[in-house]
């Protein structure tokens, strides 16, 4: 056996095939796979096959699309089958919200280039005949669904990277992981100990074991899974063709033709989570005792929406248990504090994530980032505060709604309320509705009266919009207040620590007492980060960007480190509020000796604020007269009760997020994972406006942002108002010009404060003038939409900066 590679790759299912595989396709042959017994000796084995690019997620349906792509080129290089069917599959909807949501889909997919097509019962009827139409509205049909044989496409990519130069050895049990000095990593397996460059978990069901080998959490936990193999049927054999997919997602059921029969598989509510306490070395290539009760009720469902199964004898049942993180989505890339060692786990859907999970890995180890934006999938969209207790419920969650209808405002129940501030209780009382965001619990808006206090989750304006337009002119008419909870913060510090800022990110780094506002670049020049730095002193800087974004940023702020500069991640140590509209001033000036007059836009200092040292900073996301207050938790109740008795003669209002994504639309101001994200350039999304190309230094993306200035972007963020009916636009929704689709849609909303129906999104640049009639599609409906450039609120900046 080889005693060194550059890369050890712990698994043999599908996808630490896959990451072999790719590994060698992007250039690195010294590559090595361990598996501890035969390859797809995991979940891999049992599964179904099947593999569809329907994802809410459009990244992750454009990674399903290259996995699904990808097989035809497996087969090709190594001239084995995977078994491919490439039948087709529908997607059913029984009431109006589904089939909303498959609108919503479709409409994404015009601009993603995918094929699917809206059909109602009558082509229902002639795709599945076999399927009940009674109460069904409509289907999505993709062509791309299908499925394969899971042991011959797992060989498959065995053999291609075999090809590439990989070796792979089975029998091999990895026992432990340690890690050299230099990074490096010594893996003991039962064949000897292998010096190893980087390793890469795909332990799958033993990924959680895998990981406490070098002390790492992975947040995923196996599910129990059953489908059921039927004797044949003469529905079925007897037609001219295969009979095509059928997801049934009010039956929570999954359908296809297996041999002369069908094979059918539940997502059933009365759910078991499998192994809770770890999975044992000792299971094996093994199945689960058959378990009926569990299913009982979803295949009294299925006999009705399919009669052929209720005459149909069951000839296998397959029993076997699989992973999930606790969003569903894998767990991809490097793993934050640690050296060297790449996470490719929790990847519950393997025949239609896998190819492109390795992909992803592979371009991330080997040119230093993945082509496109992938934080849905990123093992850092979870923070250290993540846990077995956290995970497993949600885990459950997640299962429970595979096939749920979710809508954008939806705020999921499990395993909340988590992370809470001191202010949660006060809030609560005050009628606080709360979604939560990266664990932590944050207020969505304020009910009062009988405004809802639950917000109906829904596609259209939903039943909080009321309570949101009261925020939002309690904001613009007198002053509001909320939380400074759900920022990213960082505490940045010592003698190199402005020269190490100049070098991270693209913008002006201020001078003390001032702030500013920076993108941070990729070496390809993406956004990474959109951040406000303020300048509390020569060695002394506070960073503010998105709350969920914390292990992603720090992860790349630890590979960047430099003596001189120590980075602190505070963001849940430094808290406080932030005040805005035409009386902020007022009751700031109220609370404090200090002269709050002479604090100008964009300062930022010290002050004491009732008893409170606070850092104060004049600048608000609202676009209104603002200021931001940061102090220690401890002392945040103090705060809360100063400001909130002190605003009372200015007629203060708490707000929550949705009032706060109103206000922002009214400046079109930009938001992480929306306006900004690892997709976009700072030249398309008008961030370059914030870079200093005057300032001497090679900041990271330097060369790409300069050669991007050169050429201009081939697309650019702009905004629309929308003639739009209840709904308004949320995002990724197709936008027309002439008949064809020439962009899409990042964000959107209404602004309570014009009245108008507000959407943001990309437009080719040679396209875009002032007043542009464009259409957009909001589920189903083409909407008339004109660009806009002048903001809807305090368009000069007289009130923000005034
Ligand atoms: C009943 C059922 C039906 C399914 N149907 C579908 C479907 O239709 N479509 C779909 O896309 N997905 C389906 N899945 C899910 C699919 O099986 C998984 O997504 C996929 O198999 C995950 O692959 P993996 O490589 O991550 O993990 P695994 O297949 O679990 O592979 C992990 C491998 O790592 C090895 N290993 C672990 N620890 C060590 C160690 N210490 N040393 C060496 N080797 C080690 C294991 O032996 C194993 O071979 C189904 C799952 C089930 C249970």
């Amino acid at each position: 056996m080889k005693t060194t590679t550059r890369v050890a790759v712990i698994g043999g299912g599908v996808v630490g095939c896959s990451v072999l595989y790719h590994l060698t396709k992007l250039g690195w042959s010294d590559v090595m796979l361990l598996e501890r017994s035969e390859l797809t000796s995991g979940s891999t084995w049992h599964a179904a096959g099947g593999f569809h690019t329907l994802n809410g997620d459009t990244n992750m349906a454009a990674l399903q699309g290259y996995t699904i792509r990808l097989y035809k080129e497996l087969e090709e290089i190594t001239g084995m089958s995977c078994g491919l069917h490439h039948v087709g599959g529908i997607t059913l909807a029984d009431n109006r919200d589904r089939f909303d949501m498959l609108l919503a889909e479709r409409a994404k997919h015009r601009f993603m280039g995918l094929e699917t097509e809206i059909v109602g019962p009558e082509e229902i009827a002639k795709i599945a005949p076999i399927t009940n139409l009674d109460g069904i509205i409509g289907a999505l049909y993709d062509p791309l669904d299908g499925h394969l044989d899971p042991s011959g496409t797992t060989h498959a990519y065995a053999k291609a990277a075999r090809m590439g130069g990989a070796t792979i050895e089975t029998h091999c049990m990895v026992r432990e992981t340690n890690q050299r000095p230099d990074g490096s990593w010594d893996v003991v397996t039962d064949k000897g100990t292998i010096h190893a460059e980087h390793i890469v978990n795909a332990g799958g069901l033993w990924a959680r074991e895998v990981g406490a080998m070098a002390g790492v959490y992975f947040p995923l936990h196996p599910m129990e899974h059953q489908y059921i193999v039927t004797d044949d049927i003469p529905e079925i054999y007897e037609r001219g063709s295969e009979h095509p997919h059928v997801m049934d997602p009010a039956g929570e059921s999954y359908l296809r033709q297996e041999g002369r029969g069908l094979c059918i598989g539940f997502y059933e509510q009365p759910c078991k989570p499998w192994a809770v306490d770890g999975t044992p070395w000792t299971f094996g290539h093994e199945l689960l005792p058959d378990d009926f009760d569990k299913i009982e009720e979803s295949i009294e469902f299925a006999y009705k929406r399919f009669p052929v199964l209720a005459r149909a004898g069951v000839k296998s049942v397959i029993h076997g248990p699989f992973t999930f993180a606790p969003d569903g989505n894998p767990l991809v890339g490097p793993v934050p504090g640690m050296r060297n060692y790449w996470s490719a786990c929790g990847v519950m859907a393997g025949f239609s994530q896998g190819g492109g999970v390795g992909l992803t890995l592979a371009q991330w180890m080997i040119e230093g980032e993945p082509e496109r934006d992938v934080m849905a999938l990123d093992v850092a969209r979870f923070g250290s505060w993540i846990s077995p207790g956290y995970t497993r419920p949600k885990v459950i969650e997640n299962y429970q709604k595979r096939f749920s209808v979710s809508y954008p405002n939806e705020e999921l129940p499990a395993a909340r309320p988590n992370r809470t501030t001191p202010m949660y209780d006060i809030f609560s009382d005050m009628g606080a509705v709360w979604g939560q965001q990266y664990g932590l619990e944050v207020a969505n808006y304020f009910a009062q009266g009988d405004e809802p206090t639950y917000e109906t989750p829904s596609f259209r304006r939903s039943d909080a919009f009321a309570a949101t337009g009261r925020e939002v002119r309690g904001v613009r008419q007198g002053v509001g207040v909320n939380e400074v909870h759900n920022f990213g913060k960082y505490l940045v510090k010592g003698p190199r620590a402005r020269a190490w800022l100049d070098r991270i990110m693209a913008g002006r780094i201020p001078a003390p007492g001032r702030l500013s506002l920076t993108p941070m670049l990729s070496a390809k020049g993406k956004l990474i980060g959109d951040f406000t730095v303020s300048c509390l002193s020569e060695t002394e800087f506070q960073l503010t960007a998105s709350y969920g974004s914390q292990a992603y940023h720090m992860r790349w702020f630890q590979q960047h480190e430099e003596d001189g500069a120590t980075i602190e991640n505070i963001s849940d140590k430094r808290n406080g509020f932030q005040i805005a509209g035409p009386k902020a001033r007022a009751v700031l000036a109220a609370c404090t000796r200090d002269d709050v007059d002479s604090l100008r836009f964009m300062d930022v200092r010290r002050m004491v604020v009732g008893m409170t040292d606070c850092i104060v900073q004049r600048v608000s996301y609202t676009g209104d007269l603002g200021y931001e207050i940061y102090c220690d938790p401890m002392a945040q109740r103090q705060l809360w009760w100063t400001l909130w008795q002190a605003g009372q003669a200015h007629g203060m209002v708490p707000f929550g997020m949705r009032a706060m994504m109103s206000l922002r639309l009214d400046k079109f101001f930009g938001s992480w994972m929306r306006e900004f994200s690892p997709d976009y350039t700072a030249a398309e999304t008008g961030l370059d406006r914030f870079i200093s190309f005057k300032k001497n230094t090679d900041f990271i993306g330097r060369a790409a942002a300069e050669a991007e200035r050169a050429a201009g972007p081939a697309r650019r963020l702009c905004a629309f108002e929308v003639e739009a009916d209840d709904a308004d636009v949320n995002a990724y929704e197709p936008i027309w010009l002439d008949g064809a689709v020439v962009g899409f849609c990042t964000s959107g909303g209404y602004s309570h404060h014009a009245g108008k129906s507000i959407a943001q999104g990309f437009l080719p640049s040679d396209r875009i003038a002032e007043g542009l009639e464009v259409e957009i599609e909001i589920l189903g409906q083409m909407r008339k939409a004109r660009v806009i450039s002048r903001p809807l609120f305090d368009a000069d900046g007289a009130r923000m900066r005034g």
